[in-house]
C-alpha cells in the first residue's frame, strides 16, 4: 500500500502526534455481523501480556466485537 491509498482510506484522519503512526497501521474498517456491513472500528487495549498486547476492535455503531489483534513485542520496538 502506498501513501496515497493510505490517505484515501482515511487512515490518517486522526491527526494525533503519535510517534508510531507510520509504523503501525491499523485496519480502520472491519465487517460487523450485526450491522451487516464494513464499519469503522475502535481499537481497545484488551490485555497486556508478557509477549505483547492484545487489542480488540469494536464496531463504532453497535460496539460489537469484530476482531482482535495481537501486537507482539518480540520485534524490537524503538521508543
Ligand atoms: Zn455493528
Amino acid at each position: 500500500m502506498d501513501m496515497k491509498s493510505l490517505l484515501k482510506s482515511g487512515a490518517f484522519v486522526q491527526e494525533s502526534a503519535k510517534p508510531s503512526m507510520f509504523k503501525e497501521l491499523d485496519a480502520t474498517e472491519l465487517y460487523c455481523p450485526k450491522c451487516g456491513q464494513a464499519v469503522p472500528v475502535q481499537k481497545r487495549l484488551l490485555l497486556v501480556l508478557p509477549d505483547g498486547d492484545k487489542y480488540e476492535y469494536r464496531c463504532a455503531f453497535c460496539a460489537e466485537s469484530v476482531g482482535t489483534k495481537m501486537d507482539r513485542r518480540d520485534q524490537s520496538i524503538v521508543r
